[in-house]
């Protein structure tokens, strides 16, 4: 038996003149993650994809899992197609539904019989194959059609006729590239990652910026971003992380100015840096993992401070989250047990004990104006390298 996936856009259908383009990229996103799959095709209509397998060597639960991580796609239905003759489809119907009535109570058979020509109407067609389900699996479940568990439907189309298992919800959100790319600053915790994911969600193409100070950072460190990214990386697509050492810059700072300002100096030059990066790249926001009051240097007043030295829109999808919500969308994600590995992070080497929580732009000026802040950021760009982080 044949089966084919049906992938059901979500909001881009909104999108009216521009529905097209939507359209586009999430085929080409499809037809390349197909090839790891197997041999398919990927065809559009009536705003479903169509992903066809083209032989018998196509994996289609390992397209169905990945097809569930494009964004842009907001549900998707299994199907076994049949030709269109009755004895055919009551055949494939008995054979195929059972599976997907495990555990469940009840179902309904919907007809549609877009073809008119087809013998049997919508009626016969629910009638005829919910007796045969229901003489498959002898008595299990029950039809209910106000409230069914699953709903199969029958189908009669010009090409062929399908029996539909039901759809299961698939990523949402917007395809990947169509609200243009964004730098994300992303350490080895648990809430960048997340802030990645979100943000591709909303349809953004992410690039990265990592941050390390070797020795006091390890290459041990290094790769588990490396490995978060190639985790996300499975939504968003590759990722490029571009690494920066912060080394000589933690080590002035230490030497010059005041401990209590430490953090906030050093992330004001984070911003400063990866602003910097992202012109070059194309990038025309900044991403986040911050969510306010999580410490020191996420409060109101400290955010104020550190946005100051970013030269473009900083997004913080996490900010009003709290740490268990975040820590659920990790899990699911699959980078939880990465971050939780416990590797040190530059902002870990040289923490003050009194970090300042409600700092003045000020003063904190003056702390930074005791060293050539530019030479030393672009010092830290120049020695910058990148590393393309690919989906598993
Ligand atoms: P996370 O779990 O994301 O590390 P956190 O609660 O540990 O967050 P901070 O260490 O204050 O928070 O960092 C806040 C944000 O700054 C991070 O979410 C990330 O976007 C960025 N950031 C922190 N450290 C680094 C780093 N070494 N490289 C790149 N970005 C970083
Ligand atoms: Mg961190």
């Amino acid at each position: 038996m044949r089966e084919i996936l049906l992938c059901k856009y979500g909001e881009i259908v909104l999108k009216g003149a521009n529905k097209r383009y939507f359209e586009d990229i999430l085929c080409k996103e499809l037809r390349k993650r197909a090839k790891k799959h197997g041999n398919f095709e990927i065809s559009r209509a009536q705003s479903t994809i169509y992903v066809k397998p083209l032989d018998d060597f196509c994996d289609i639960d390992s397209m169905y899992d990945d097809a569930m991580k494009v964004f842009g796609i907001a549900a998707i239905g299994r199907a076994a197609v049949c030709e269109k003759d009755i004895e055919d489809i009551k055949r494939v119907a008995k054979e195929y539904i059972p599976q997907f009535l495990e555990g469940k109570k009840s179902f309904k058979v919907d007809g549609k019989r877009s073809d008119k020509t087809f013998p049997y109407n919508s009626m016969d067609l629910a009638q005829i194959i919910g007796g045969e389900i229901l003489e498959a699996t002898r008595g299990r479940v029950r039809v209910d059609v106000h409230n069914p568990d699953i709903t199969v439907k029958v189908e009669i189309r010009e090409q062929a006729a399908y029996v539909h298992a039901g759809q299961a919800s698939a990523a949402g959100g917007l395809p990947v590239g169509t609200s243009g790319h964004g730098m994300l600053l992303l350490s080895g915790g648990i809430d960048s990652p997340v802030a990645g994911y979100m943000m591709a969600k909303r349809g953004v193409r992410v690039e990265a910026v990592h941050f390390e100070s070797f020795p006091y950072t390890s290459e041990l460190a290094r790769d588990k971003v490396i490995r978060l990214a190639r985790t996300i990386a499975a939504y968003t697509g590759d990722i490029y992380v571009h690494v920066v050492s912060l080394t000589k810059i933690q080590e002035e700072l230490v030497k010059h100015c005041d401990e209590d300002y430490f953090t906030l100096l050093l992330r004001r030059y984070m911003m400063y840096i990866a602003s910097q990066i992202a012109a070059e790249h194309d990038s025309k926001c900044l991403i986040t993992g911050e969510s306010l009051g999580q410490v020191a240097s996420q409060t109101m007043e400290a955010i104020a401070v550190t946005d100051n030295a970013a030269s473009i829109p900083v997004f913080r999808p996490c900010i009003g989250m709290d740490k268990l919500e975040i820590i659920d969308i990790s899990t699911k994600i699959g980078t939880f047990d990465i971050s939780i590995e416990p590797y040190e992070d530059c902002c870990t080497v040289f923490t003050p004990k009194h970090p300042r929580t409600k700092p003045v732009l000020e003063k904190v000026l003056v702390e930074e104006n005791k060293l050539d802040f530019k030479a030393l950021a672009d010092e830290a760009i120049a020695g910058a390298y990148t590393i393309r982080a690919e989906a598993y």
